[in-house]
């Protein structure tokens, strides 16, 4: 299973890509965590990578396919991979396309979650994520039992510095100009598929299931 999870910021393309690696072990390749950890080790790519996304804007793509190469070539990517958040324009998907046919890993499936576009400032507004362990909440919708720290694991909670008001208009902005295009390109290959990614986490995942063919 080789898949690319599209979707809006806010869609739970994160959430449901963590639901797949629990249940069928293989990698989420997430080129925004990726980026937040350059960004929190301090190496020089994370400083490059920084003011963008602060911005909201994409970082350059020679960035994101260094790492996304890199990252698929290891040991645990032979069995599959969920990639979220990459690609986010055409030139990263035809990036992709050449560097798994070089690795002889053709895509299986481009999968979008979808919500509906008034929806996902909220979504992403009341994002938290914790700190230890990774675990998402949203305040409003899904907030956990223990306030400002983990149900999981107790972990302190925070909130992306992008999930800010100012900077949410822009990402939506750039992901309507230059992520949505993918729906055409994965749609003129044949292997688009979606879900609706509105109900509750276990719903929309059962439905994830179903599309990929997964038991
Ligand atoms: P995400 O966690 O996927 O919402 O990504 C957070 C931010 O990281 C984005 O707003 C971009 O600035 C940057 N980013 C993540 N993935 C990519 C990508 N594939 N290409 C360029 N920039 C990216």
């Amino acid at each position: 299973m080789r898949i690319v999870l599209l979707g809006a910021p806010g869609a739970g393309k994160g959430t449901q890509a963590k639901k797949l690696v629990d249940k069928y072990k293989i990698p989420q390749i997430s080129t925004g965590d990726l980026l937040r950890a350059a960004v929190a080790a301090g190496t020089a790519l994370g400083k490059e990578a920084k003011a963008c996304m602060d911005r909201g804007e994409l970082v350059s793509d020679s960035i994101v396919l260094g790492m996304v190469e890199e990252r698929l070539k290891q040991e645990d990517c032979k069995n599959g991979f969920i990639l979220d958040g990459f690609p986010r324009n055409t030139s990263q998907a035809e990036a992709l396309d050449r560097m798994l046919a070089n690795l002889n890993m053709p895509l299986t499936c481009a999968l979008s979650v979808d919500v509906p576009f008034e929806d996902l400032m909220k979504r992403l507004t009341g994002r938290r994520t914790c700190k230890a362990c990774g675990q998402m909440y949203n305040v409003y919708f899904n907030p956990s039992q223990k306030g400002n720290s983990c149900d999981k694991c107790g972990g302190e909670l925070f909130q992306r510095d992008d999930d800010k008001e100012e900077t949410i208009k822009k990402r939506l902005d750039v992901y309507n100009a230059q992520t949505a295009p993918l729906f055409d390109y994965y749609g003129k290959k044949g292997i688009l598929k979606s879900v609706s990614g509105t109900g509750s986490i276990d719903e929309i995942f059962d439905n994830v299931c179903k599309v990929l063919g997964l038991k």
